[in-house]
């Protein structure tokens, strides 16, 4: 699949836009969800230019899945949650709006995620900083 390296995420990883990060490696960023379907929604992308989980090579994801449990167990930690809901959509037939490979960490349920509509609503600046603090604080 052709990599567009205008979408947001591609922007936000040259720092061309900004995001309230709570994590960051050599192969991957981690940052508040501007739409959050609970309150400490937080996206995990890899640096690779990938759109689906079908376009990044096994190593790249292997490494992005580390960071994934590394931001989870924070995300969790953080907002003392009974339990963590990861996500992923690949392709706009799935639901995907941003064509950069991520995935969604929520310490919430199912039952929770799905009374907020998929990247509805913009979250409070703020709020979303106070979130990010926390989870940064999580990872120690
Ligand atoms: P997708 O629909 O591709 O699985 O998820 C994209 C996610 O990115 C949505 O949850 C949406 O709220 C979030 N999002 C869209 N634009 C921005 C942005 O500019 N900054 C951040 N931090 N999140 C965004």
């Amino acid at each position: 699949m052709n990599y567009d390296n205008q979408n947001i995420f591609a922007k936000i990883l040259r720092g061309e836009l900004p995001c309230q990060k709570v994590y960051e490696d050599d192969h991957s960023l981690a940052f508040m969800d501007i739409m959050p379907q609970a309150d400490g929604h937080t996206l995990v992308i890899p640096k690779y230019p990938a759109v689906t989980l079908l376009d990044i090579p096994a190593d790249q994801l292997a490494a992005l899945m580390a960071s994934t449990q590394k931001v989870a167990a924070a995300v969790k930690k953080a907002f003392a949650a009974p339990g963590i809901v990861l996500f992923q959509l690949s392709g706009a037939e799935a639901g995907q709006t941003v064509p950069h490979l991520h995935f969604h960490v929520l310490p919430s349920s199912l039952r929770t995620l799905m009374t907020r509509a998929h990247a509805a609503q913009m979250e409070d600046q703020a709020k979303l900083a106070e979130f990010a603090a926390r989870i940064r604080a999580a990872l120690g």
